[in-house]
């Protein structure tokens, strides 16, 4: 008899061997392991790292104010608030657009790795910063709300016209590449020899 639990609702099973079946909880289909789950995640992670240069290269919004277009990139933003002494809202943006995704990608990144290359950790450890990286994705969204909800309210005002440039895309697809990276990732490998 071998143990299997479902990835999606983690339903435990007692089962004769590994075929995989249909989960009686979610109807999700069980398998041992998912396929090449540690490489497409680790792949995606990549991407997201890479993609995170123009999130911060490039400008965020580009505002048109009397015909004069103007952008500016996030920590520019950063800054700009700070100056203004609006230091909650540039913590704020701060913290949702350049920490907690590094925090995330590299936390993945560095979970990917050690399972590659055999880094002695728990892992109960390993486990515990995925479940943390998990529970803060649906944080890091924050700033694309903020760019969204800046540009409704500036486009009824016809003198200022506010649209999303180069590094709102490319960070939208960091946030989500890592989103699938994490949800496609397996955790049943890190029990795995
Ligand atoms: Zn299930």
């Amino acid at each position: 008899m071998v143990l299997i639990s479902c990835k999606n609702c983690h339903e435990m099973y007692e089962r004769v061997d590994y075929t995989s079946f249909k989960c009686t909880a979610c109807n999700h289909t069980v398998r041992r392991r998912v396929k090449n789950s540690l490489q497409v995640s680790l792949a995606l992670v990549l991407t997201a790292l890479f993609l995170f240069v123009p999130a911060m290269v490039y400008p965020m919004m580009e505002v048109t104010q009397l015909g004069v277009e103007q952008g500016s990139t996030i920590l520019e933003g950063v800054i700009s608030f700070l100056s203004h002494g609006d230091y909650f809202i540039a913590i704020v943006i701060l913290t949702a657009s350049v920490i907690i995704p590094l925090i995330k990608l590299f936390g993945l990144l560095f979970i990917f790795t050690s399972l590659s290359i055999n880094i002695k950790m728990k892992n109960k450890t390993k486990l515990r910063i995925f479940y943390f990286i998990e529970a803060i994705g649906k944080w890091s969204m924050i700033d694309i709300y903020v760019v969204a909800l800046l540009a409704s309210v500036v486009q009824l005002d016809e003198i200022f016209n506010i649209k999303g440039g180069v590094a709102a895309t490319s960070f939208s697809l960091v946030v989500v590449l890592t989103m699938i990276a994490a949800h496609r990732f397996d955790t049943r490998i890190i029990w795995d020899d």
